[in-house]
This record gives C-alpha cells, structure tokens and sequence, in this order.
C-alpha cells in the first residue's frame, strides 16, 4: 500500500486551533469481521493491534477527570475487543454519552449474538456504516453479504427501539463510491428515509455524510490509478472557509490502541502526532491535568475531506453548509 502522507505533507491548509475539548473518540483496535475498500483505518479479520486493559482505564480516569461528555468509540469492528463493553459501562456511570461506531454486520457474527441488546441496555448511540441504500453498491465497496447482514442488523436495532425517536439513536453514515463529492445531506437522507422504509421496514435517526479520505487503501488506490492529485484538486476546489470552525479536531481528541493522542481519527491513520510542547508523542494519561484549548491542529492536504463543500465531521455535514 502506497503512503500518501509525502503528498499531503505538500498541500498547504489553513492554520487551525482547538477549542473546548468535548468528545473523546478512541480506537480500541484494527480488528474487524469485513476489509471495505475505503475503510480509512486498513482494518481487517488480520489485524492484531487492540486496547488493553491497562489502556481502558487511563481512558476511563480521563473521562472521569475530565468530564467529557461524549465518549465515540471506534475501531475496526470495536465490539470485537474484549474489554469493550467494560469500557462503555463504566463511561456510562460517569454519565458520558456513548457512541459505537458500528458496522452492524458484526451483530451476526458468533459470539456477538447479544451485542445490540447490551448497546440498547446501555442507551449507547449507534453511528452504522451504510454507504448506500442498493445492494450493489453496499456489496462493490464492502463485499458480498453485506447488504443483507446490515439489513438484518438494522431490523434488529429497530426492534430494541433505535430509531424510534425514543432516545436510542440510530444514525447511518454514507460515504461516495469514489474520488467523488458527497451529494447533499439532507436530499440523501430523505432518500434514505424513503427506500430503507419502503423496502424493508427500518427507520433510522440521521444520515451523516462524509466525504472519502485520501488516506490508507483509500488514498492507495488513487495514487495507483493516477487519480490522487485530481481528487486532491477536487477537494481543494470545492474548500469553505466557513467550514474551518466546525471540524471536528477542534473539539475532539482521537486515542489510538496504545494510549497515543492524534487530533483527529485520520490524522491517527496517518501517523501524525498531536504535538504538545517538546514531546514527540502524547499519551493520554499526560493530558489529564493539562489544558489543551488553544493548541495548534496538525493539518495536511486531508484536512479538504473535511472543509469541501457541505463540509465533514463525526456528526457528518458541517450545520450552517448542511442546511
Ligand atoms: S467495517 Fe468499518 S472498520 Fe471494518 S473494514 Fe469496513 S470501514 Fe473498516
Ligand atoms: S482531517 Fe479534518 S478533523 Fe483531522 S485535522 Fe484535518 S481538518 Fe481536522
């Protein structure tokens, strides 16, 4: 697999910093049941990299400490790690809002039989990957399967009350196919809405819609294909000003497996610490009686994923470009 970081490192993007830290979102391990084509963080039935134990619990002492108030837990396939529940119980009695992003083909898999029943029982938000609401597409990107294996785990979730507007949230994220623009959030999700509904009876919260990363198998694949800097092009043409204020590195702090900090997922995917005074890399527990707000942002040619157009968050389009 190609690197792309060389070739973002050369792409200017406008200076950011860190506002109130609200959201901390952590990567408990690479391990997942499905490999998709576009998946940011190369996870796979192979990889290895998991959270201890000893790593839950610096980030539960942080939640703790300092109050954060809404714990996004991702991975791979994070219900696969071992200590995943333990995590989401506990953030849950220091009253952090908890959200599971979730491939929803894991809810089939062995020994995962009773894993929406523990999600609702801890009134965890459910953020569900389903890039398209045909089966073709969902197969093309994410194999053969898919389709139905999330068709059956949203039916399921619907059955425990997600999606009901009863207080379990069920939000599915759709990403384009290609080295394209995400159409408009709110058409897509009406679209959702109506195709979901009509053919198999599921209901849902909110569509997040995202924009594909020039990062990992993603940004491999462009580069391979000749197609990078076109994309890169893309994205820097259709960049906002407007949405610098709502990226989510501004109030959001990404873990990676270890304890190591990133200001973001993707910058996690890309190696590119989150740089604090003199330290090469920051580990978690160093944070827990240090102010972070003010502190310069790592940005490369990537950050347009998240500024073109409507905009890309871990809530999906940016508010003020949504509407
Ligand atoms: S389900 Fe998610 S984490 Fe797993 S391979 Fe696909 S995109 Fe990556
Ligand atoms: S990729 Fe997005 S979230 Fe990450 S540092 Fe760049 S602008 Fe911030």
């Amino acid at each position: 697999m190609r690197d792309t970081f060389p070739l973002l490192d050369k792409v200017p993007f406008p200076a950011i910093r860190r506002g109130k830290l609200e959201t901390l979102q952590v990567n408990v391990g690479y391990r997942c049941n499905q490999s998709c084509f576009h998946c940011h963080v190369n996870a796979g039935p192979n990889r290895t990299e998991e959270m201890s134990s000893e790593t839950v619990d610096v980030v539960l002492d942080f939640i703790a400490g300092r109050k954060i108030a809404t714990l996004d837990i991702t991975g791979g396939a994070p219900e696969l790690n071992p200590h995943f529940r333990r995590l989401v119980r506990e953030a849950r009695k220091c009253g952090a809002h908890v959200m599971d992003r979730c491939n929803l083909t894991i809810l089939d898999q062995p020994g995962q039989e009773d894993t929406a029943e523990f999600l609702a029982g801890e009134r965890v938000e459910i953020v569900a990957s389903m890039p398209c609401y045909l089966q073709d597409n969902v197969e093309r990107q994410r194999g053969k399967g898919v389709f139905d294996a999330s068709i059956r785990g949203l039916k399921r979730l619907n059955a425990l009350g997600y999606g009901r507007g009863g207080g379990l949230m069920l939000n599915l994220v759709y990403n384009p196919q290609g080295p394209s623009l995400p159409p408009p959030q709110a058409s897509l999700e009406a679209d959702y809405k109506r195709v979901l509904g009509e053919q198999y009876d599921i209901v849902f919260d909110k569509l997040f819609v995202f924009a594909n990363m020039p990062i990992q198998r993603f940004g491999s694949t462009l580069v391979t294909r000749g197609e990078f800097d076109g994309y890169i092009d893309l994205l820097r043409e259709a960049h906002l000003d407007a949405n610098l204020g709502g990226v989510m590195c501004r109030n959001l702090i990404s873990v990676d497996w270890r304890g190591f900090v990133y200001d973001c997922d993707f910058n996690q995917m890309l190696d590119l610490p989150f740089t604090r005074g003199a330290r090469e890399r920051t580990h978690l527990r160093d944070l827990v009686d240090d102010d972070i707000d003010g502190n310069p942002i790592r940005v490369a040619g990537h950050c347009y994923g998240c500024t073109a157009g409507q905009g890309s968050s871990c809530g999906g389009a940016l508010k003020e470009a949504a509407e």
